[in-house]
């Protein structure tokens, strides 16, 4: 048998730096994560060649005293930390003392720092691990650290790095992350001689966003703010058009750091349910503030996963807040439609939407004739972009200055002015007309909106089931239905069992993997049950985790019987129906798809080569 031995220290350095090191991502993370510490106010981050050939951070913060240079290589040398049970209050975002021993076991590190009070700076040349050099050097205030040849040393690791761009993109990921993190600091990303992002440290979190995804993100993003005992959160959450096929743009910052956690994304998800399509994401950046003592940093030496102690209330309160503030917003949001010139004489309005093919209206045409509209709908389609004009006289003044000669600073102002109009209400919209048996058509002000007549009635529909039938009750068969389930179905009905019944459901086993269904929810029609039943065993999937029966069904029912695409509604119909979402605001289906489109007068005058 081989003997056991103890590893030489540098091998077990190497295993540790391993673990804090594992791509040109991981060093950047470090780095900036130090800088934040020492208090910087401007921090600049340079990579080239995806950060393997040089990363070089410099920042405006503290320094490092010229006695300390050397320390601050060593294994557990940390300023941040002084004893063990500071580790249930890190209020820093290093504390371990491992990174720059890490990374320059395993790169060429050159750094200058210099304290305030200090009058000259020092300079210190690691490399793998060892001082090569340490003397005086003049440097300003603050202090640069650059990163060369990563993993020269440790072949194998630099083989398993992703090509190029993939790591490139990592490191972009990561300052992006470090940026949302700290709206105070004002951040400069240089990819290969090219300034990438930058942010102006204004402390203003959207300012952020828009220097990051641009302005129609940082407009339409929805401000979060709220707080419940034990946390405070405030960001913002992008839904419906802004969110994404993954959930790469969602940002959770613990206490100031940047972490990672499926769990504040499934209460994300959770609260922003109905307002994204499936498949898809929605977006956010979050700040969460929590007592230091309620989570556990310490749980891998990269320092991006957590522990919280009140997990399941921690992820309530966070969707309740979420959920708050959406709605919230949604009010002061809602479409305002200007009433029609026919006295309108429906108090209790979506109700009396026939559900299906009404007959063919008898009454008087909208303003325009459906088929006018239509006609400019087509054209919009059809043709070609932008015909090269130069006299568009009457709408010059219409159109914005050339773009490219703004400067940063100008465009953040014109931007707080134009576009973050929070406080201020929807201008009234004006009915025009129907469009394909589908869609409402309507004016305001510098836009046409479209209105999806089965997205809007069904949400609609599925607001009042949800008040009518806030606790789903059993309503028992006549004649109990034996249905037949395939093995899977059998199972998941079984360990969701308490779930189906809370929703309604009443079952027993009949016989190998038959069920007998004795009562169901009280607003499903029989004729529906077994298909419905069936439908929400196939959404349950294998997850034991909370699912929620009741809405899902209370979903299809809605769709079921909302208003269908292709149904020709009545005027007062269509009146009801904008009235409802008026009064409640709503922007989205229970499925998630936008209840309304717009086209905006810009974008239509473009197409004719009125403006270019
Ligand atoms: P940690 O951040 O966990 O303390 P590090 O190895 O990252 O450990 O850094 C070691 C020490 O070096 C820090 O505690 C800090 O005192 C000092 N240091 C590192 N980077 C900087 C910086 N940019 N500005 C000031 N001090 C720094
Ligand atoms: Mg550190």
């Amino acid at each position: 048998m081989p003997r056991i031995e103890l590893l030489d220290a540098e091998t077990i350095s190497r295993i540790a730096a391993g673990e804090v090191v594992e791509r040109p991502s991981s060093v950047i993370k470090e780095l900036l994560e130090n800088a934040i510490d020492a208090g910087s106010g401007a921090i600049t981050l340079e990579i080239r060649g995806a950060g393997i050939e040089y990363i070089r951070v410099t920042d405006n913060g503290g320094g490092i005293e010229a006695a300390q240079m050397r320390l601050a290589f060593e294994r557990h040398a940390t300023s941040k930390l002084r004893s063990g049970g500071d580790l249930l209050d890190i209020r820093n975002l290093g504390f371990r003392g491992e990174a720059l021993n890490a990374i320059a076991q395993v790169s060429k590190i050159e750094m200058k720092s210099r304290p305030k009070t200090q009058e000259y700076g020092m300079r210190v040349v690691n490399e793998g691990g060892k001082i090569a050099s340490l003397s005086e050097a003049g440097c300003p205030d603050g202090t640069t650290i650059i990163v060369r040849d990563l993993f020269y040393n440790t072949p194998a690791r630099r083989k398993f790095l992703k090509k190029n761009a993939q790591e490139t993109a990592a490191c972009s990921d990561m300052v992006t992350r470090e940026m949302i993190a700290h709206p105070e600091i004002a951040f400069r990303y240089i990819v290969d001689q090219k300034q990438v992002y930058r942010t102006p440290g204004d402390g203003a979190l959207r300012t952020v966003l828009f220097c990051l995804y641009g302005r129609d993100y940082a407009a339409k993003a929805i401000p979060i703010e709220g707080e419940r005992p034990g946390i405070k959160i405030s960001g913002f959450v992008g839904v419906g058009e802004l969110s994404r096929a993954n959930r790469r743009e969602q940002s959770f910052v613990l206490n100031g750091r940047y972490i990672r956690n499926v769990l504040l994304s499934q209460a994300l998800e959770q609260a922003c349910k109905m307002r994204f399509m499936q498949q898809r994401f929605p977006t956010c950046a979050l700040h969460l503030t929590m007592p230091y003592a309620s989570v556990d940093v310490n749980v891998h030496p990269n320092k991006l996963d957590v522990r919280f102690r009140e997990e399941i209330e921690l992820l309530r309160n966070m969707a309740e807040i979420i959920e708050a503030s959406l709605a919230a917003h949604d009010a002061k949001k809602a479409p305002k439609f200007s009433a029609p010139s026919e006295p309108e004489k429906t108090p209790e309005p979506s109700a009396e939407i026939p559900a299906h093919n009404p007959p063919a209206p008898a009454h008087t045409p909208p303003a325009i004739s459906t088929e006018s509209v239509m006609a400019v709908f087509g054209a919009l389609r059809d043709i070609s972009p932008r015909p090269e004009t130069k006299e568009a006289p009457e709408t010059r003044e219409v159109a914005p200055p050339p773009s490219k000669e703004l400067t940063t600073e100008s465009k953040y102002a014109a931007m707080q002015e134009t576009y973050f109009k929070e406080d201020i209400e929807a201008p009234p919209a004006r009915l025009i007309g129907r469009l394909f048996s589908t869609y409402i058509v309507l004016e305001r002000e510098d836009e046409l909106l479209f209105v999806d007549q089965h997205a809007a009635h069904e949400r609609i529909l599925y607001e009042r089931f949800q008040k009518q039938y806030g606790a789903p009750q059993a309503q028992y068969l006549l004649a109990p239905e034996v249905i037949e389930l395939g093995h899977g179905e059998w199972l998941r009905l079984h360990t969701q069992e308490l779930l189906l019944r809370d929703a309604g459901f009443v079952f027993e086993d009949f016989g190998e993997r038959s069920i007998k269904l004795t009562a169901i929810p009280h607003f499903l029609g029989k004729p529906y049950c077994r298909e419905f039943l069936l439908d929400i065993l196939d959404q349950l999937g294998e997850q034991a985790r909370e699912f929620p029966v009741g809405r899902e069904m209370l979903i299809k029912h809605s769709c079921r019987m909302a208003v269908k695409a292709g149904d020709r509604l009545r005027d007062e119909s269509i009146f009801a129906l904008l009235k409802d979402i008026e009064r409640t605001g709503i922007s989205t289906c229970p499925h998630g798809r936008p209840i309304i489109a717009a086209i905006s007068k810009r974008e239509i005058e473009k197409r004719f080569g009125r403006i270019v």
